[in-house]
């Protein structure tokens, strides 16, 4: 894949990374607000809206001088637009104010400077747009939701943008496998949801996830809440088709589970963030459903009984252990001041959220006690509250 400028140099990443930690946190309980209430789509349209209409927006990115070299790539012409027009009719965006919101990153710190952005529905068309691409030596970016963090998903200089915004859609679901195959640009909130009427769940969550891609989220090697419980991608991830920058479609997109044979090619793709081709589809094990979760949330007094509470956990709770998830009382003040949230806890220096999953709510329920008792007699915590109801637990993993 041409990118059109050196950007991703470990120097910059580090910069965004960052930058971008301390509001992680308070986004990522922004965002689930949005995405977990009847008023989300309305919030995060909202959002949209504001980040469109804000006149304040981030310097030009190719103005950062010394870092950024546009290469010698061609620039697009009248040409290159008909061809695009005929290949994709409807399909082909070159209005200045419908590219703006895809010309900046989600944290408002990049901003490129792309003139044409292409939304194929498929990976023919996809094929058919990176080999004429790579013919006439134009710069591509792919972009799925646009929220990744470290400014990868918009163009540097004039890249031409490849949104996976159209190819949307469930191929094939397994209900004895729980193997489900869709297209790159599925969102991964409606994919639970998809799911979740089938007794299943998707194995990754995260903030952001009424927005990105599923493209996007194995493009970043995106981690998120139930890693812990379910594992990486590149565990969970079954195969993919990707198209290469010449067009060539590399179809990897195996639905077996025990697949030994010869050289893995998918795990070159997770986490590449497009620099080797843009992913179409995917193949992913999806867990079933749990029937009992129990979030706790408890009050510690220092990093080093924050460990040991993590040992305790693992011990104890074993194998319905979901999630562990851990914040300081800056974080929670920010939580509260911005989020206009009460702390159900007493002030601690730091806040511990543990989530259950398993199949029997007795067998959670009395394994949970057990560990609660222990960790409270052998003070590793000083307070804490559990929820089993689903609104309490939301507003308990709102606060982290
Ligand atoms: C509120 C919030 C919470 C987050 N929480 C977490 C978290 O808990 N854990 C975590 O790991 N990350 C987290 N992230 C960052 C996360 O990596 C991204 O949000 C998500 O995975 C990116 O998906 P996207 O569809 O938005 O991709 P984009 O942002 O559009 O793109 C990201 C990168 O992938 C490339 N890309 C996109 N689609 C494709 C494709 N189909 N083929 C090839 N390359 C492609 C782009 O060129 C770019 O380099 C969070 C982000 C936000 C905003």
């Amino acid at each position: 894949m041409k990118l059109g400028g050196d950007r991703e140099t470990a120097g910059m990443r580090l910069s965004f990374s960052r930058h971008c930690v301390a509001l992680i946190w308070s986004k990522r309980a922004r965002a689930r607000i949005f995405n977990e209430s009847p008023q989300g789509c309305a919030c995060i349209a909202l959002r949209c809206r504001f980040m469109s209409l804000n006149p304040v927006q981030p310097p030009p990115t190719q103005d950062h001088k010394g870092i950024f070299t546009r290469l010698p790539f061609s620039e697009v012409t009248d040409k290159d637009l008909t061809f695009f027009k005929d290949l994709i009719p409807g399909r082909v965006v070159t209005d200045e104010d419908d590219l703006k919101s895809h010309n900046i990153d989600w944290l408002r710190t990049v901003r490129g400077h792309s003139k044409l952005l292409l939304r194929p529905k498929n990976t023919e068309e996809v094929s058919n747009i990176l080999k004429y691409c790579n013919d006439r030596n134009l710069a591509v970016t792919p972009q799925g939701g646009n929220t990744g963090l470290v400014g990868g998903s918009v163009p540097v200089f004039d890249e031409i943008i490849i949104s996976t915004a159209l190819m949307d859609k469930v191929i094939s679901f397994d209900q004895v496998s729980g193997s489900l195959v869709c297209q790159c640009g599925c969102i991964l909130e409606s994919l639970n949801q998809y799911l979740e009427g089938q007794g299943y769940i998707m194995p990754l969550d995260l903030g952001a996830k009424g927005s990105c891609h599923i493209g996007g989220n194995i493009a970043t090697n995106a981690g998120g809440l139930r890693l812990l419980r379910y594992g990486s991608l590149r565990g969970t991830v079954l195969g993919l088709e990707a198209v290469l920058p010449n067009g060539t479609v590399l179809n990897c997109l195996n639905s077996l589970r025990k697949d030994n044979t010869g050289y893995d090619l998918k795990q070159l793709f997770i986490g590449s963030e497009g620099t080797l081709g843009l992913i179409t589809a995917i193949s992913i094990l999806c867990p079933r459903k749990p029937s009992s979760v129990n979030v706790a949330l408890l009050g510690c007094e220092s990093f080093s009984k924050v460990l040991q509470v993590f040992t305790l956990c693992r011990d104890l709770l074993g194998e319905i252990l979901s999630a562990f998830e851990f914040q300081d009382l800056e974080s929670m003040n920010v939580v509260q001041t911005h989020l206009k949230l009460m702390n159900p806890l007493q002030e601690s220096p730091f806040y511990i959220l543990i989530e259950t999953a398993g199949s029997s709510v007795q067998h959670d329920e009395e394994k949970l006690n057990v560990f609660l008792a222990k960790a409270l007699e052998s003070g590793l915590v000083n307070s804490g509250t559990v929820a089993t109801d689903q609104s309490k637990i939301k507003v308990m993993e709102i606060c982290i």
